[in-house]
């Protein structure tokens, strides 16, 4: 047998778990892998995969059978079959205690609050009328279950509030009433967490979101004024140490146009604004989410280069389906510097099929050369060839 590190478990075969394995074979820690499917995303890299429901307690034991950790592609796992693991001795971080708030944004909510942290006014309702007592307009939000901007709607009417509460009471969840905030724009903090409780942060971004999904994240923030940086690292490191998160966390954050940041959402894994670490940090998300989990001292989150912009590249209209890598040649010429990522996954117009990385000393040059590779992969500029 060589000489192999811990085995770690993962639940989800989406394209975080597959971009764990990339440092997983450099530091060569085993991945065991727990996938909705064959063939998805993640089980297309990962060997040692077992097809499974992480809704099943039996395939979460068997998935997590003699590894020595378990972590996360998503946060869907129920918390119940999380504690019945960690009683039956597995190590599952971040443990549920901490994983609840990025479940329940109810929960989240309540918790912030309680520790005096940012948050926009929020409250839990329990009907249509409720919503407009708080003044509209407004968010409406379920608490569970909602991602890529689904379940989430901007209540301006009476017949806005009827409409939304009852599609979202309709999903069983509770439902949330949140201030509209006028947002300057959208940014995020993403830090690591290890057990022992060393932490790093990695710069704050600045990510665009359309429809709810994110398309594109620079690094650092751009104008991004020092002190609200600086507070906006703290107010993640502070998050992490008080729900007691193990691996990244990752901090949805509104910068409002009087110079505050008021906290979004929490996503306790690897998450979409720091994909430019691949490329553009001394060490990725992937890497130290894998160091935080095992309890290793965490890996250097400092830049690379003066800038990183990520886009993400979008299943594009479908006479483009199955067309992905007939983009390398262009892209890849074009551009030598171009980091690609693709996540193995079927085009459909709108999914999120992999992102691109550019970094350099000149933002306008990483922008401009990121959104062109993401525009070209998803057939958006045709057949030019510029
Ligand atoms: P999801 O869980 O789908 O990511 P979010 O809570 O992050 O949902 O909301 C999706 C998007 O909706 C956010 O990125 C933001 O653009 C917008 N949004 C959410 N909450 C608010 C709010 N209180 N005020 C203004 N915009 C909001």
């Amino acid at each position: 047998m060589p000489d192999l590190a811990p085995t770690v478990a993962v639940i989800g075969g989406g394209q975080l778990a597959r971009m764990m394995a990339e440092p997983a074979a450099a530091l060569g820690i085993p991945l065991r892998l727990l996938a909705e499917a064959e063939g998805v995303s993640a089980a297309q890299v990962i060997p040692d995969t077992i097809i499974g429901d992480h809704r099943d307690i039996e395939a979460l034991r068997k998935v997590t059978s003699g590894a020595a950790v378990v972590t996360f592609d998503h946060e869907h796992v129920p918390t119940d079959h999380l504690h019945a693991l960690a009683d039956a001795g597995v190590a599952v971080r971040p443990a549920p205690e901490a994983l609840v708030h990025a479940q329940d944004k109810a929960v989240m909510r309540e918790r912030l609050t309680q520790l005096g942290l940012p948050c926009p006014r929020w409250a839990v309702v329990h009907s249509p009328e409720e919503i407009e007592a708080l003044g509209l307009p407004c968010v409406l939000k379920v608490t569970r279950g909602g991602y890529d901007g689904r379940g989430v709607w901007i209540i301006r009417s009476h017949h806005d509030a009827e409409e939304a509460f009852a599609q979202s009471e309709a999903t069983g969840a509770r439902v949330l009433a949140e201030e509209l905030v006028d947002f300057h724009r959208e940014l995020a903090a993403v830090v690591a967490r290890s057990p022992s409780g060393q932490a790093a942060a990695y710069p704050i971004v600045a990510s665009t979101q359309l429809d709810g999904i994110c398309h594109e994240v620079v690094s650092p923030a751009p104008d991004l004024a020092p002190e609200l940086a600086t507070r906006a690292q703290q107010l993640a490191l502070t998050i992490a140490k008080e729900l007691d998160v193990v691996g990244i966390l990752a901090v949805e954050l509104f910068e409002t146009r009087d110079g505050r940041v008021l906290v979004n959402e929490l996503a306790m894994r690897p998450h979409n604004t720091g994909h430019w670490t691949q490329d553009g940090a001394v060490t990725s998300q992937f890497e130290n989410h894998l160091r935080a989990v095992l309890d290793l001292p965490l890996g250097s989150p400092a830049p690379r280069a003066p800038w990183t912009v990520m886009v993400n590249i979008l299943g594009g209209p479908a006479e483009q389906v199955g067309r992905l890598y007939d983009g390398y040649p262009h892209a890849l010429a074009r551009d030598p510097r171009l980091r690609v990522h693709l996540y193995g996954k079927e085009l459909r117009p709108g999914r999120k099929v992999g992102h691109v990385n550019a970094y350099g000393e000149d933002l306008e040059d990483c922008l401009a050369r990121a959104r062109h590779a993401a525009a070209w992969f998803r057939g958006d500029l045709g057949n030019e060839s510029e």
